[in-house]
């Protein structure tokens, strides 16, 4: 039944989140005008409004005008309830999963504007910070506060200096972004979700010079294999952790 909720709510949230990557970098207002077609302007009617089932409805296509509606939506709504899904069913309607869900979206509309824009806006890191400590207060009291602002500090930081030493590989939104997963994940947490996201970038990195697809010179945004870390941290938080920090003991 948690499953099935977390689905729906998850598909909903995912829907929003797209809205939100849309019009973000573009400055608009995330709730007016409606959702409507980017193209010939036509508001989106109630029956195309729900999330998946729209699309499916219209085909992927503006009733109007045709347009091709991309599929990244349909895509971003269905993974977006199965992660919801996945989280509530395995952690239950507990404070630590209203945690997770709430950086998981946050990571998926940085994932979502960095891949596009190559920028990750403040708005999506700074204020985020400070419900992720307000979080630690309500799960942990100033232990949890203490130990989140730890997180913001020591995951920043690392990639700080990595961002110093390496001149260009990483950026500033990179080191908010990290600094905002130390705020919701920890240190653990927030050390997991950034080798993940080393591994898979350096991965995907070879992959794509080796199809030519990217050269050594061009840079490939990093916060999207932040984003990637995280979500994965998040779900399978205790496997990860235990995997990729066994001596942590935790
Ligand atoms: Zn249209």
């Amino acid at each position: 039944m948690l499953k099935l909720a977390g689905f729906i709510i998850g598909a909903v949230v995912g829907s929003f989140l797209g809205v939100c990557i849309h019009r973000i970098p573009r400055g608009e207002s995330l709730i007016a005008p409606g959702s409507h077609c980017p193209k010939c302007g036509a508001r989106l009617g109630a029956a195309e409004l729900i999330p998946i089932i729209g699309y499916i409805l219209v085909w992927g296509r503006c009733r109007h005008c045709r347009e091709r509606v991309p599929l990244w939506h349909l895509i971003l709504e269905v993974g977006s309830g199965l992660l919801f899904a996945k989280v509530l069913s395995s952690q239950g309607l507990t404070l630590s999963a209203i945690n997770s869900l709430i950086l998981i979206s946050l990571a998926i509309v940085a994932a979502g504007i960095d891949s596009r824009h190559k920028i990750i806006p403040d708005s999506l890191t700074l204020p985020w910070m400070i419900v992720g400590l307000l979080m630690g207060a309500f799960s942990g009291g100033i232990q949890g506060i203490f130990s989140r602002a730890l997180g913001v500090l020591a995951l920043g930081g690392l990639v700080f200096l990595i961002a110093m030493v390496s001149r260009g590989g990483m950026g500033g939104g990179d080191i908010k972004f990290m600094a905002l997963v130390g705020s919701f994940l920890g240190v653990p947490g927030g050390l997991a979700s950034f080798a993940i996201a080393c591994i898979t970038g350096a991965i995907a990195g070879v992959i794509l010079m080796a199809l030519g697809i990217k050269s050594r010179r061009d840079e490939i945004p990093f916060g999207p294999f932040i984003s990637l870390g995280t979500i994965i941290t998040c779900v399978f938080s205790e496997q990860v952790i235990s995997l990729v920090f066994p001596w942590l003991g935790l």
